[in-house]
């Protein structure tokens, strides 16, 4: 049985998906005829842009969970606490729920975010070659965790919410804060810059360096 024939894609005859809003157009036209948006085969420097983005939200991580998020004066005392004095804090207080939050939104799923970019920008470029399924089911993932974004930022507000007990009491937001919203939008940006259509390029160049050249038959 002769083997399937890919279908054409739409790189292969030059058409370009507009962005904004998805008109199928020949990328030699430049705009969009519809909405004039740049078109692009595309997204430019995409793979450039993420890996920047995600080595400085990296660099951003540890200022981000080692300075004080914040700092809370009662009656002329000064307390400063991280991420994890915090969440230790709650812990003490047996606000188990809070706490666990704190834990999933601002330490563990940055941290996972950053990874899942990173490999599926090494993925992208030919640095690890995962099977079809793995890379679909990280994509899936990492898109998933997109979604929920901004559930980092919320978190801090519910904190500083939760200790504006009294009228003796102020909070104040400390250089912590600052690392820690640069790292949710950086890797918010990472994840718009990368293509995903870069990572089923990929597996086509894959799966074509699989195929054994096609042999001539002679009988
Ligand atoms: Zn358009």
């Amino acid at each position: 049985m002769s083997p399937p024939t890919p279908l054409p894609r739409a790189i292969d005859q030059g058409l370009a998906n507009c962005e904004i809003c998805g008109k199928i157009t020949p990328v030699v036209a430049c705009r969009c005829p519809r909405c004039g948006a740049a078109l692009h085969l595309r997204k430019p420097a995409s793979l450039q842009r993420s890996v920047a983005l995600l080595v400085a939200a990296c660099a951003l991580y540890l200022p981000a969970n080692l300075l004080p998020i914040m700092t809370i004066s009662e009656l002329g005392d000064v307390m400063a606490s991280t991420i994890l004095e915090g969440m230790v804090e709650f812990w003490h207080r047996q606000a188990y729920p809070i706490a666990i939050v704190i834990f999933v939104a601002s330490i563990l799923i940055p941290i996972i975010k950053i990874v899942a970019l990173v490999w599926l920008c090494a993925a992208a470029s030919g640095k690890v070659h995962p099977s079809p399924r793995i890379l679909g089911r990280i994509y899936w993932f990492t898109e998933l965790l997109g979604r929920w974004s901004m559930v980092d930022i919320f978190v801090v507000s519910i904190l500083v919410a939760l200790v504006q007990f009294g009228a003796y009491m102020t909070v104040t937001p400390g250089p912590g804060a600052l690392a820690f919203a640069g790292v949710v939008v950086l890797t918010m940006f990472a994840a718009m810059s990368f293509d995903p259509r870069l990572l089923w390029d990929r597996l086509e160049i894959m799966k074509a360096a699989e195929t054994p050249p096609p042999t001539l038959d002679h009988e």
